[in-house]
């Protein structure tokens, strides 16, 4: 072989080696830099997942640090708005003393106002929160009624009555300087007493209603059977809000429920009664009697109710709501169907007549019942067979309540 030929073979395999070993290394290469993307995605998603386990742990740190503050924060104290002055609130804490305090600015002012249930910081006693009404226990308890809808002119029969609430209710409110003026003390309590249906809720509205005062009832059987260990703590509450309230009358329906004599016989549910008896018998001492606030209490046995109820300063004023007679029957059927359109038939005077024995309750559901008689077979007036029918319903179920009511006494 020339030497020249030799030479170009030699160049030839040469370069194929090395044409092979640059593709070897641009396989190898990239082989690495899949490898390398594989585990670089492989990092990203790692990246990803832990950044969301920070953000996961950072968010459990938050909530954990505020569970440490709401654990480190003090109690705040519960309270009552008096009245908004330049300087601040004056409040009155749940202790019974007033302050002047500052007021969070974050409040909305037009709910800063007076009788309004706040929170209180401990130590400086500043206003931090206004507390819903319906946080209030009372409200579940008690009936609240602004401004009753009942008046005088809606009760009949009683006006022997209304005049002894009038004297004793109306005249220390509106005119509390003549009492002062003579040196006497107007009364505090009013107790009702009577059957069942004859007015007495209606006489503590109507009042209400006349003096432009909060009505705020109970009834007492339901304190001491609901509320087992709370009776005390309710009437305490019932008379702070009704002294900021104020004007206000607090009404205590079946007294004899907590203000029964108190027997030798101590069985814990007693116990509870006489505790929240005491509750009520140290709230009426513990007011004055002319703070505008007045307590009725009804009953239908005065005969079982303790003496300390009825000592001066407490119930001293008794007013007796009778059956009515015949004339208040025919007063109380006057109320009901004044808006009633009746036949030229029906004499209202004589059904007071056949309505002997019968409640203001029960002739109001008479009434009811012969409306209702009319109304169902399309007329627009009620006439004197609605009033004979709705008499044999009534009759019948009272009847029917009675034989339940002995059955129950026989179980
Ligand atoms: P209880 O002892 O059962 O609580 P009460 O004496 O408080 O009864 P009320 O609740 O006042 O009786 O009366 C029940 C309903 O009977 C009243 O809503 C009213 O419609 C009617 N009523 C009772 N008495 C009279 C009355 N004198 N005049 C007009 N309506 C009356």
């Amino acid at each position: 072989m020339p030497f020249h030929m030799y030479m170009a073979s030699e160049s030839d395999s040469h370069s194929n080696d090395n044409q092979e070993s640059l593709k070897s290394s641009v396989r190898r290469l990239q082989s690495e830099m899949r490898d390398l993307s594989e585990s670089a995605q492989q990092l990203l998603t790692e990246k990803l997942v832990l950044e969301s386990e920070v953000a996961q742990v950072k968010k459990r740190a938050s909530r954990l640090e505020e569970e440490i503050r709401n654990l480190r924060s003090p109690p705040m104290i519960i309270g009552y708005i008096q009245d908004i002055t330049d300087e601040g609130a004056i409040v009155r804490s749940s202790n019974g003393t007033v302050f002047l305090v500052s007021v969070n600015s974050r409040i909305d002012e037009s709910r800063l106002v007076s009788g309004a249930r706040v929170a209180l910081n401990q130590d400086t006693l500043s206003v931090i929160e206004i507390l819903d009404d319906s946080w209030d226990p009372l409200v579940v308890t008690a009936e609240i009624i602004e401004k009753p809808d009942v008046s005088f002119d809606d009760i009949g029969g009683l006006d022997e009555q209304i005049s002894k609430l009038k004297e004793t209710v109306e005249l220390s409110f509106k005119s509390p300087e003549s009492f002062r003026n003579f040196g006497i003390d107007p009364p505090k309590g009013i107790l009702l007493t009577g059957s069942p249906g004859t007015g007495k809720t209606l006489l503590a509205k109507a009042v209400a209603n006349s003096t432009d005062a909060v009505f705020l009832g109970i009834v007492a059987s339901e304190l001491a059977q609901k509320y087992i260990g709370e009776g005390g703590r309710l009437v305490r509450e019932l008379f702070d809000l009704a002294r900021n309230k104020a004007p206000a009358i607090v009404f205590i329906d079946e007294l004899d429920a907590i203000g029964s004599k108190r027997l030798d016989t101590a069985t814990s549910g007693d116990r509870e009664v006489q505790r929240t008896l005491m509750q009520l018998l140290a709230e009426m001492d513990g007011f004055e009697s002319l703070e505008n606030v007045k307590i009725i209490a009804a009953t239908n046995r005065p005969e079982l109710l303790d003496e300390a109820l009825l000592r001066p300063g407490r119930f001293d004023r008794i007013v007796e709501v009778p059956m009515p007679d015949e004339e208040a029957r025919l007063a109380i059927l006057n109320v009901h169907t004044s808006k009633m359109p009746l036949t030229k038939g029906v004499s209202l005077q004589n059904l007071a007549i056949k309505t002997e024995g019968f409640s203001g309750a029960k002739i109001m559901s008479l009434v009811t019942e012969a409306g209702v008689s009319a109304i169902a077979e399309g007329r627009n007036k009620v006439s004197k067979s609605d009033f004979s029918k709705a008499l044999r319903v009534v009759e019948r179920n009272a009847d029917d309540s009675s034989i339940t009511s002995n059955d129950r006494l026989y179980d």
